[in-house]
């Protein structure tokens, strides 16, 4: 059986599992109610700090492309007891390898056209279940509409919500000033990361160039299509009164550690983090 991630029975089975490991006499009955698993633990300590240190929590992360979500994401990993599961970088990866499912995902991004629900959600159970027990998630891209969100609610408790808000002057300013290496993809950034030779990329010597979205009408257009996206998303998870946790950035120079602060302290505020 398949348990949904964060819920009380998920952490009873963790619980179950760590006792049946301490306790010699596997003593333990799963059909006994959590409270009597946590009475009998108090008699062996040590399985009593492991089962504090299962603390784990699930957010989903929200933000404008170019928002630095992704980069957020990836430091708020190494802070939380939590894995990255962002579900662009899943498709492109499964491109790459050539499954079966990668195949039919590459139909739809080649032609420009959103990955149907049933497989993202397919690829997105994929990567819950590969999640090592006791961890949590951060998800990056998922969900993007709300049958997508009625179906992650049948799969996971979601503890948070990350609300990135970005104006979107400075989205227009950062996403506009990214140069990509044709030959490995590095990204670069001519005002905070730039390459050490004019347009050549650090990595491979190859050449960079500016992706033919990143100019600054087609960025207007994908900000307004990526809140049209999601305004029906955060409106769904403030009636099921999940808490936000909203960061602002308002200074094109804000470094990542700065609204990273932000957002831990937000979850800590919430006995999160
Ligand atoms: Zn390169």
């Amino acid at each position: 059986m398949v348990l949904a991630h964060g819920t009380d029975s998920y952490y009873k089975a963790i619980i179950l599992e760590t006792l049946v490991k301490e306790t010699s006499s596997s003593s333990v009955n799963p059909t006994e109610p959590t409270v009597n698993i946590f009475r009998d633990a108090t008699k062996n300590l040590t399985s009593l700090v492991k089962v504090e240190l299962l603390v784990m929590v699930n957010l989903i992360i929200f933000g404008a492309p170019g928002s630095g979500k992704g980069t957020y994401a990836a430091r708020l990993k190494e802070k939380l007891n939590v894995e990255v599961i962002a579900t662009g970088d899943i498709f492109r990866e499964m491109i790459k390898e050539d499954t079966p499912l990668g195949r039919k995902v590459k139909a739809y991004v080649e032609k420009g056209l959103l990955v149907p629900d049933d497989i993202t959600l397919e690829v997105l159970k994929e990567n819950l279940a590969k999640i090592p027990r006791g961890k949590g998630f951060i998800l990056d891209g998922y969900p993007r509409t709300l049958k997508q969100a009625k179906a992650l609610d049948g799969i996971a408790k979601i503890d948070a919500i990350i609300h990135l808000v970005v104006p979107d002057w400075i989205i227009i300013e950062r996403l506009s000033s990214r140069r990509v290496c044709e030959n490995c993809g590095a990204i670069y950034n001519l005002l905070f990361l730039k390459p050490k030779k004019d347009m050549i990329c650090d990595k491979c010597g190859g050449s960079l160039y500016q992706r033919s979205d990143d100019t600054p009408e087609v960025i207007k257009r994908r900000i307004e299509v990526y809140e049209k996206q999601t305004q029906p998303l955060l409106e769904y998870y403030k009636e099921k009164r999940v808490p936000f946790v909203e960061a602002r950035c308002e200074k094109l120079e804000t470094p990542p550690e700065v609204v990273v602060q932000e957002i831990m302290n937000g979850l800590k505020r919430l006995g999160l983090a």
